[in-house]
């Protein structure tokens, strides 16, 4: 069988840094925040290039964070798109304010900066747009409307770790920018996390303080805030895990690469990295008109494979009190119909990528 992901091949192959790291952790009883998940937030910004990081428990409570910091609550409106992981949406929910898509551009299937302007209002106080699959939205374009009105841009870099957009690093381009270390993310914690990367000094020091129950210093709340703290636990192991985090990537890079390769000529659609990205590949997805046998043939052979994702947010159950419907966004529609997501991990070997691609190639040879 090849697995979709493999986690503990991940941990074999750095075991005794990690075991070191854990231990260190419950010797010192900094179980949560403390000394590795400061100089955590410091490695990360450094990688990221920006002044500050701050850690959180998810990278939904960075999202909900970040959007606050932005202004955003009740009566407000925040745009961004509905081929995404629900949490994307849900952050925006629990601020008060209410979301609004704009659909995904068919070629790398994030927001299209064309229909941006359209869909702001007196109402809009942030920007979200997606780094889906690890390839970053077209962040000129959407820039330069954001700017031309004034509405700040937070960024969903969920799973964009060390993705780039004309050499500036996912997280850097907006006023802040969010990434999530659930386990399976290009850099994972071994539980959950998430952290907001900024350059501005006041949401960096409100975050930090809404994080914590919005202390200033000890029992003194100046805000209303959560318990969004992110555990000494995690942030030892992630401190350790970002040294590897460029070697993984371009070994996911190799990987799509050789897909790539293998696929050419194929009835598959394979994903475009387009000009001045970085695609770091958190998912490989192909696309075809015939994805659940697809799907169902390559199971049968022994291949996992996912679907990211296989219902838009605006077609959600939970979500249809936005009022939208089948038909609105049709590129988000169609890609939730056709992607399909291939085995994809740094530890993946290239006769396992041969193996995946030359079953793919003839289970599609057959339609
Ligand atoms: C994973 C993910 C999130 C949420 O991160 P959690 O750590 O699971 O809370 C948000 N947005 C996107 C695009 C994601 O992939």
């Amino acid at each position: 069988m090849i697995p979709f992901l493999d986690l503990k091949a991940q941990y074999q192959s750095i075991k005794p840094e990690i075991d070191a790291a854990v231990s260190k952790i419950l010797e010192s009883s900094q179980f949560v925040l403390g000394e590795e998940v400061a100089a955590f937030e410091s490695d990360f910004a450094a990688y990221c290039g920006t002044t500050h990081a701050v850690a959180v428990n998810s990278g939904t409570s960075a999202l909900h964070l970040a959007l606050l910091a932005a202004g955003v609550g009740p009566g407000d409106e925040v745009i961004t798109i509905p081929f995404t992981f629900v949490a994307t949406v849900s952050a925006i929910c629990y601020t008060g304010a209410t979301p609004v898509f704009v659909d995904v551009e068919q070629a790398s299937l994030t927001m299209d900066p064309a229909q941006l302007e359209a869909a702001i209002t007196p109402r809009t106080k942030a920007i979200l747009p997606v780094h889906l699959y690890g390839q970053m939205a077209d962040m000129d374009a959407i820039l330069t409307v954001a700017n031309r009105h004034g509405i700040p841009v937070v960024e969903d870099a969920c799973q964009a770790h060390g993705a780039e957009y004309h050499g500036h690093r996912a997280g850097s381009l907006g006023v802040s920018g969010c990434f999530s270390f659930y386990p399976g993310k290009n850099l994972g914690a071994y539980g959950e996390g998430g952290i907001v990367v900024t350059s501005n000094d006041e949401h960096a020091k409100k975050i930090r303080m809404l994080r914590d129950w919005g202390q200033e210093k000890r029992y003194h709340h100046v805000l209303k805030g959560f318990n969004y703290r992110m555990d000494g636990m995690q942030g030892a192991i992630l401190r350790v895990k970002l040294r590897y985090l460029e070697q993984w990537t371009e070994a996911r890079r190799a990987h799509a690469r050789q897909y790539n390769a293998l696929l050419r000529g194929s009835r598959l659609e394979t994903p475009q990295e387009l000009a001045g990205r970085r695609h770091v590949y958190h998912i490989y997805a192909v696309r075809t008109g015939q994805r659940d046998q697809l799907q169902r043939l390559l199971q049968a052979e022994g291949v996992q494979t996912g679907l990211h994702y296989p219902i838009p947010v605006h077609l959600q159950e939970a979500h249809r009190d936005l009022g939208y419907h089948r038909g609105d966004f049709p590129q988000s529609e169609a890609a939730a119909d056709q992607v399909l997501s291939l085995p994809m991990f740094p530890e993946m070997t290239p006769s396992r990528v041969e193996q995946v691609a030359v079953a793919a190639r003839q289970e599609t040879s057959v339609y």
